[in-house]
């Protein structure tokens, strides 16, 4: 196929992170922009300035040391200002510290800003750049995502698209959406984006996304109100749900637009395909119900579905699901319902493996946004740094318990505030991918062995394992009360 290929691609199941991105254009010039310095300068020495932290969640209202290089003496009495981007923060001297501290402003979406002080209304030559990340999280490493990659890798997907297809793009990799829709929606002409959850939906509107948006899966009688307010589209998935959401709608002037699902064999979503005709009459039934579109998923996609297609061989699993999805719309369409629905079945599978028979009205296309095309360039670069090196005597215990114990003198390195219980992440250290020894999240243990000139300070790649695909967990943080 094209450069936006499976091959190469990295992946998922990250328990959750922290993101951040340079969101457009636009942003990413900011990403690196420089501010030129004024002409008198009090305070600056070095043109130069240390943001501590360097980067904190979009809400802002963390404190963030800002240093110039100033003296105590020189700041005594100074008033110091800073924008961090368009954004003003208010700063104050910190007596204990002997440096200013500012409070983050908040901001809508994560990404990079430039961070810009002035001293007595006069600019402080140099700048830093501070990363506005979807959580506050402070410790955790910050994962970075490639925006132009992104959108290269949109660009190339619509490239090599099979006309008079609609295009349908999932996200379902975590957040931040809103960011990550939009940036796919300015290098593609996007038809639809599905989503997993309504909160993905709304982001994608506040962050200015125009196009149909579809929640897959279940959705709760009880949002309807904010799917009318944002003008997102639903799947139908068993008639009992309809006549509640009907019951709901009859109190608004509003019409919800579904997708009839059908569960093809799968196990998932959807109704089994002698209950589509049931529930595409009763979406009929409903007034405040729109039937769109009409959708299945397959779940075994392989090479050898392109013949199997060919000889309706009814032994392959994706030709048995093509042929009851048919019949399902068959059946629909022949009470006539359904006309002007789009069919829609298809994933990245389907599209990389060039299965025409499987395209429809439109493709749901998800990873294939999101694999890296070269072995050099990803699509999520997630990285800390060794904290502490030190070598472990032979015979020493690991964990508690003394689960295990070293049978040579091990030399290991710690990194900390690993946000995922997920143990299918891996490190590597130079370049070299090193054995975790003990991961307990706020502590990790890495077996430094393979690389024995590791130092503290070394930055540490935490990578994903390809086997399970290239999408991250959309797993979202989660909410506590007390
Ligand atoms: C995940 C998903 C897709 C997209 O699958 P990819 O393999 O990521 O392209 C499409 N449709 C449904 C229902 C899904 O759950």
């Amino acid at each position: 196929m094209h450069a936006a290929q499976r091959a190469g691609g990295r992946g998922p199941h990250l328990f959750r992170l922290v993101a951040l991105m340079c969101v457009s254009a636009l942003a990413l010039a900011g990403c690196t922009s420089d501010r030129q310095a004024g002409s008198q300068d009090p305070g600056s020495v070095n043109g130069s300035i240390a943001l501590v932290p360097a980067h904190g969640g979009i809400e802002g209202g963390n404190l963030v040391f800002v240093d110039a290089g100033w003296t105590a003496e020189e700041a005594k009495g100074v008033s110091v200002t800073a924008t961090f981007g368009e954004a003003a923060a208010k700063c104050s001297f910190d007596e204990k510290v002997n440096q200013f501290a500012c409070t983050a402003p908040a901001r809508m979406a994560p990404g990079k800003v430039a961070v810009a002080l002035a001293a007595d209304g006069e600019p402080v030559e140099g700048s830093a750049s501070y990363a506005y990340t979807t959580h506050g999280a402070q410790d955790a490493p910050v994962l970075t995502i490639n925006t132009a990659l992104l959108q290269r890798n949109a660009t190339a997907i619509q490239d090599d698209y099979p006309s008079g297809v609609l295009l349908g793009s999932v996200l379902k990799n975590g957040e931040p959406v809103g960011p990550m829709g939009k940036a796919i929606s300015e290098a593609a002409d996007v038809d639809y984006f599905f989503v997993p959850k309504l909160d993905d939906a709304i982001a994608l509107r506040d962050a200015g996304v125009t196009s149909k948006i579809a929640v897959m899966y279940l959705t709760k009688i009880e949002d309807i109100p904010l799917l009318l307010h944002y003008d997102i589209e639903v799947a139908a998935t068993d008639p009992a749900w309809v006549k509640e959401a009907e019951q709901a709608l009859s109190r608004t002037d509003g019409e919800l637009a579904v997708h009839l699902w059908i569960d093809t064999g799968m196990g998932r979503e959807g109704v089994l395909p002698e209950d589509a005709l049931p529930l595409a009459q009763a979406i009929e039934d409903a007034s405040h119900l729109k039937l769109v579109g009409i959708a299945t998923h397959f779940c075994c996609i392989t090479e050898n579905d392109s013949a199997a297609l060919l000889s309706n061989d009814m032994t392959n699993q994706t030709v048995l699901q093509k042929n009851r999805f048919d019949t399902a719309v068959a059946t629909i369409r022949d009470a006539g319902l359904g006309e002007n629905a789009i069919l829609h079945a298809g994933a990245s599978d389907v599209l990389s493996h060039d299965l025409e028979p499987l395209y429809y009205d439109m493709l749901r296309v998800g990873g294939m946004f999101f694999v890296s095309s070269a072995p050099d360039e990803f699509i999520y670069s997630w990285k800390t740094s060794i904290g502490q090196v030190k070598t472990l005597p032979q015979g020493w215990c690991i964990d508690y318990t003394c689960a295990s114990q070293t049978t040579a003198a091990t030399k290991v390195g710690l990194i900390s505030h690993i946000p995922s219980r997920d143990d299918t992440i891996t490190f590597s250290v130079r370049g070299t991918q090193v054995p975790v020894l003990l991961n307990h999240g706020t502590v990790v243990t890495l077996d430094l062995t393979n690389v024995p000139d590791a130092a503290v300070g070394d930055e540490v790649t935490i990578d994903f394992n390809e086997d399970l695909g290239y999408l991250l967990d959309a797993t979202p943080p989660v909410p506590v009360t007390l």
